[in-house]
């Protein structure tokens, strides 16, 4: 019976395999930067890391952690309610209340545990919920949680959101939620939160916006897409991560208002069977707050990165998803040629991964690039001119 189980994992995994979905693992034998060493011995330009602010190994971050290792432990050995809160914890809450304009804030193991943990204790049976179809895999799974009547609008469509809105109502709904990424990681689509707020207005809706790729930089403070699209202090709920931006290691949050935050406390299954976050990425993320308050220089740095990228790529004669994002889709369409330029940017000192199917719709295959205020100038242009060279080897360039 047993042997019938591990054959049967075996063929799933050759058929992921002939697929060619098969994903394996780079190791990495630096730290995340800029720049990143295989274990090979290879050094790379690093266009593919979510460390949009270069802090994934910043002095002051890796000594902030230090210090909170010495003054406050390694770990807690206890969930938060039991005796895994510390004054860190609670200060890094109402940091991140502080920036993102919210009244309170929660702490999770990460970002997955926070949109999981968020739907099914704050709506019932007689309410719904109205998530975008590319909305992250955490935010579907927290969602299938709940036993809120569930409705899906195209992606970044307004009129089909305003359908949903309608039927939501037209089922009595009780409360009315409506979700979205703030940005969707595999297009940079930044989502229309000013419109939506209207539209959530209009129907008596709440809006929870999902942060992970914009906390840190996007709008001129960089506190996330509110910002960037004029509805800062307008958002309902806000999840997000200290795992991209905000320094990179681990943990997510919830944070909105006071009354919220407190029945997740009570009741938010991720939060209250799971271990605390760990003193050393919360005094961390406190100095990753410090920098982000004191000065917009990073932010400030990964705009004009990303400005300059997307024009020097595309004057290098390649197509990109239009856009400001700091992430850079360059479209290659076909599969396995996407495979095989990441394969040859490796080989030119470029470390840039492809997507494809299932991970985004057929016939749209990428390599997704990322932008960071990590890098400088001639680590873009040494990676335009190996894009070119590869571009044109492949025959992507005419
Ligand atoms: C990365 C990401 C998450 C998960 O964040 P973790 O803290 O790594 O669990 C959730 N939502 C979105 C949109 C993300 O991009």
């Amino acid at each position: 019976m047993t042997t019938a189980f591990y054959e049967h994992l075996q063929a799933e995994l050759a058929g992921i395999r002939e697929a060619g979905l098969y994903k394996t693992e780079r190791l990495i034998a630096s730290p995340q930067g800029a720049t990143v060493r295989l274990a090979d011995g290879r050094e790379l330009i690093n266009l593919c890391a979510n460390n949009y602010l270069g802090l994934s190994s910043h002095p002051d971050v890796v000594e902030a952690a230090h210090e909170a290792l010495r003054t406050h432990g390694y770990g807690l050995s206890s969930v938060r309610f039991i005796c895994g809160t510390q004054d860190l914890h609670k200060q890094l809450e109402a940091r991140i209340s502080g920036f993102l304009g919210t009244e309170d804030t929660i702490l999770y193991a990460a970002a997955f545990d926070a949109n999981g943990g968020l739907f099914e204790p704050l709506l019932q049976e007689q309410d719904a919920v109205i998530s975008d179809e590319l909305n992250h895999a955490s935010i579907i799974d927290g969602i299938r949680l709940c036993k809120a009547k569930r409705f899906r609008y195209k992606h970044n469509d307004m009129a089909d959101l305003e359908r949903c809105l309608q039927e939501a109502r037209a089922a009595a709904a009780r409360f009315t939620m409506v979700f979205t990424d703030g940005v969707f990681s595999m297009d940079g689509t930044i989502a229309q939160l000013d419109k939506i707020r209207a539209l959530c207005d209009q129907y008596g809706a709440l809006l929870g916006v999902d942060e992970c790729h914009a906390s840190g930089f996007m709008g001129k403070r960089g506190r996330g897409t509110h910002e960037e699209r004029g509805v800062f202090g307008k958002i309902d709920i806000i999840t997000g991560t200290l795992g991209k931006a905000l320094g990179g290691a681990s943990g997510g949050f919830t944070s909105g208002r006071k009354e919220v935050i407190e029945l997740l406390r009570q009741r938010s299954r991720p939060y209250l069977f799971s271990n605390t976050v760990a003193p050393s990425i919360v005094g961390a993320s406190i100095k990753v707050l410090d920098l982000l308050e004191a000065s917009t220089a990073l932010r400030d740095k990964l705009e004009v990165n990303t400005r300059y990228f997307r024009a020097a790529i595309q004057e290098a004669g390649f197509e990109i998803k239009p856009g400001t994002h700091p992430i850079v889709p360059i479209m290659v369409y076909d599969a396995a040629l996407a495979q095989k330029l990441s394969a040859r940017l490796l080989e030119l000192g470029v470390y840039a991964v492809g997507f494809f199917f299932p991970v985004v719709p057929k016939g749209q295959a990428r390599i997704r690039t990322q932008m960071s205020a990590g890098l400088d100038r001639h680590h873009l242009e040494k990676a335009v001119a190996a894009f070119k060279q590869a571009g044109t080897e492949l025959g992507i360039l005419k």
